[in-house]
């Protein structure tokens, strides 16, 4: 495979401008430029960060509907949870659209996208970051313990990570959410090996 040109982030942001509603493209590129930024300071391809960052919500701004048919269309499982609030898939559907339509084949770029929501254990560096960098980025305002959080995230990789599992669970106890049985898993997985 080629290698991936820098010119190739100007097209997807571009492409992402015409997608994404505002807000969310505000988010979408702090969420680049934070896994930028994540991937120098651990020796990740920054170029890889970028491109995760950029495409990690690309089918947030789909209806339900069109995300329901596009799983339905290409055989993309759906779990009972999923059908209910068809808001879940954008992360999977997400990463069949970035190989589909932006031509992506790195692995670890598609499984970035793929597990940035709940996580997953035995993430790569790379899927750490951007499951890091979607909770820190400089648009985030509300979630409890941001600012040691973010400092962590530039300290130690898995420890921000599961301080960021931590609060992401009790807050989906406190409200009564269903909590993501990967979201669990990945939990039980990064504080047995802290
Ligand atoms: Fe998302
Ligand atoms: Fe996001």
């Amino acid at each position: 495979r080629k290698p991936m040109k820098s010119a190739d982030i100007k097209k997807i942001r571009k492409k992402m401008e015409k997608t994404l509603d505002n807000a969310r493209f505000e988010h979408t590129l702090g969420v680049a430029y934070t896994a930028a930024c994540l991937a120098m300071r651990y020796d990740v391809d920054i170029t890889k960060a970028q491109v995760a960052g950029l495409l990690h919500d690309c089918a947030k701004c789909l209806t339900n509907e069109k995300r329901i048919s596009i799983c339905k269309k290409h055989n993309i499982q759906m779990n009972e949870a999923e059908l209910k609030n068809p808001q879940l898939l954008h992360a999977k559907v997400g990463s069949f659209l970035a190989m589909e339509e932006f031509d992506i084949h790195d692995q670890d770029i598609i499984n970035a996208i793929l597990n940035h929501t709940t996580g997953r254990p035995d993430m790569s560096p790379l899927e750490k970051i951007i499951y890091i960098a979607d909770y820190i980025e400089p648009g985030r305002k509300q979630a409890p313990n941001l600012t040691t959080i973010r400092n962590m995230a530039f300290e130690d990789l898995n420890r921000a990570l599961l301080m960021i599992l931590e609060d992401t669970l009790s807050y989906l106890k406190s409200t009564g959410s269903v909590v993501d049985v990967m979201t669990q898993k990945t939990y039980d997985f990064y504080s047995q090996c802290s």
